[in-house]
């Protein structure tokens, strides 16, 4: 009989069950139901009864009552399910309790069937013969098992209290998703306290990152800080958002041991999603069992928790950024250059904002359709960033009005690189079904003391309007109203001649 439920045909011997009911009747009741099955089966009374057992013997299925004394069915599941030599135990759990809350709590125990005494007459053998497909009778030399059985449930109720406990802290970090970098020190703060080993690395993608946060407990290994963070493929820098992510092929999977054991990588995921990583690494020595086991809790708890840190971060990028040209928008960019100038103030560094607008945009519009002239837009942002500095700011001032504003800038050289790119934007080519030409005129203006944000977008209206007003495809300054003539070279529209030049490439201090 047992062997039609073992493997390819071969007759495994025989599975060994233990039943579990304080009653002796319905102890009884379960074995004779069990019998036919050619099990060999095994009674206790209690669960301590049923832990001392499983010291001297193994078993393939225990079926439990809930309700029992001391230790109750519940538990004694714990204990199965905590103890690495009987994870895999098949286990029923019996009860002839109808309350919801006993419902849950034998559902959550981790049993592999939770069934009402009601139902047993029907269901325990289709139940437990579905269980029992396709295992083979486990090896009947017992592992190494120590302790009482009080012990025992102590020892998983308190392993389960701390992942409980580790579960929850990691939750409360929802409070500090409203800034990764604060986030990051505090999940590193936490991990520090649940992890032994001595270095620490939070690695985050998202809206946000790539970030990288280390926490490290003392001086690297040998006092080289650059081979540990090769070891994990890390970039050198602790915290910086600029790096590109990891390169795929450095990636390891979920707890696996890489570095000859001295780390662990946990991946940190929602359903497929990776969004980050928590690495360990312990030195010079091997990564401990239990800190490989605290870092990929850890990690897993921090699935849903990153992932509103990713939201959050959405949220915040679109309330800051145009739809259509993913610039920031007029709102971000008040703000911004309201930052600038007050930084600008404090360095004493020069600053400049170039209002710049499409020539006859609309003419644009009514020949190729407003999907075209859609386009274009977005051409000019690609331009405008890809030409800028990163610490520069791009915006979309209004409709087909763009602001840059430039820091740590004299005047001179805003001026060339005002022109320069009106050249580029008269140079690039343009859209399909668009217009061959477009061109842009542009406004600029210099911080000069006393004036305000407001005051200064003004002077750089005035200059663009005069710069309209001269023939457009040009750039004036503000405060050069009387200079009749252009202070730079006019290309004809479109002309490509000259080869643009990066404005990252021009003196700009
Ligand atoms: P000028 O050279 O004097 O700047 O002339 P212009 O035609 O560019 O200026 P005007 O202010 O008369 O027209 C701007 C046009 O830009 C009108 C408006 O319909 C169009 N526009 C504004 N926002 C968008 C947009 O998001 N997409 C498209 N396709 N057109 C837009
Ligand atoms: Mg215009
Ligand atoms: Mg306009």
């Amino acid at each position: 009989m047992p062997s039609e439920f073992g493997q390819g045909g071969k007759t495994p011997g025989t599975f060994r069950v233990l039943v579990v009911d304080d009653s002796p009747a319905i102890r009884r009741h379960v074995v004779q139901k069990l019998e036919p099955m050619g099990f060999h089966l095994t009674e206790a009374s209690s669960g301590e009864e049923a832990l001392a057992l499983t010291l001297e013997h193994t078993f393939d299925l225990v079926v439990s009552d809930i309700e029992m004394g001391a230790i109750t069915g519940v538990q004694l599941c714990r204990v199965f399910r905590g103890d690495p030599g009987m994870a895999d135990v098949a286990f029923v759990l019996l009860t002839a309790a109808k309350e919801a809350k006993t419902r849950f709590w034998g559902r959550n125990a981790g049993a592999d069937v939770y069934l009402a005494k009601e139902d047993m007459e029907e269901k325990l053998l289709p139940v437990v013969e579905e269980l029992m497909k396709g295992r083979t009778p486990r090896d009947s030399v017992r592992p190494e098992l120590t302790g009482t059985p009080l012990e025992r449930v102590s020892a998983v109720l308190d392993h389960h209290l701390f992942d409980v406990v580790v579960q929850s802290e990691v939750r409360r970090l929802m409070d500090h998703v409203h800034d990764r970098i604060e986030f990051a020190d505090k999940v590193l703060e936490l991990a520090a306290e649940v992890i032994g080993c001595p270095y620490l690395v939070f690695h985050l993608l998202g809206p946000g990152g790539p970030t990288y946060a280390i926490r490290a407990r003392g001086p690297w290994p040998e006092g080289n800080a650059t081979a540990g963070l090769a070891a994990l493929a890390i970039p050198e820098k602790s915290l910086d958002s600029t790096h590109t992510t990891v390169d795929p092929d450095s990636k390891f999977g979920a707890g696996q041991n890489v570095v000859g054991g001295r780390s662990c990588t946990c991946e940190i995921r929602v359903r497929d999603e990776t969004l980050g990583t928590l690495q360990i690494f312990a030195g010079s020595t091997a990564v401990a069992e239990s800190d490989i086991r605290s870092a990929k809790l850890v990690a897993d708890a921090l699935g849903v928790v990153v992932k509103s840190l990713f939201l959050m971060e959405e949220t915040q990028l679109l309330a800051l950024t145009d739809g259509l040209t993913g610039l920031y928008n007029r709102r971000h960019a008040s703000t911004r250059l309201e930052e600038e100038i007050a930084r600008a103030r404090r360095n004493n560094t020069g600053l400049c904002v170039a209002m710049c607008d499409v020539d006859h945009f609309k003419a644009i519009n009514d020949e190729f359709g407003h999907s075209a002239g859609d386009r274009v837009l977005q051409q000019i942002a690609d331009s405008l960033t890809e030409y800028v500095r990163r610490n520069d700011v791009v915006s979309r001032w209004g409709g087909e009005e763009f602001l840059v504003i430039f820091s740590e800038i004299k005047l001179t050289a805003a001026r060339i690189v005002a022109e320069r790119l009106r050249g580029r934007l008269a140079s690039t080519p343009q859209v399909e079904d668009g217009p061959e030409h477009i061109s842009v005129s542009i406004g600029l203006a210099m911080l000069r003391q006393g004036v305000t944000a407001d005051a200064l977008i003004e002077q750089a209206d005035q200059a663009l309007y005069r710069a309209k007003a001269r023939g457009r495809n040009r750039v004036e300054v503000a405060g050069e109203e009387r200079r009749s003539k252009p202070s730079t070279i006019i290309e004809k529209q479109g002309g490509g001649k000259r080869e643009p030049v990066d404005a990252k490439q021009a003196d700009t201090k």
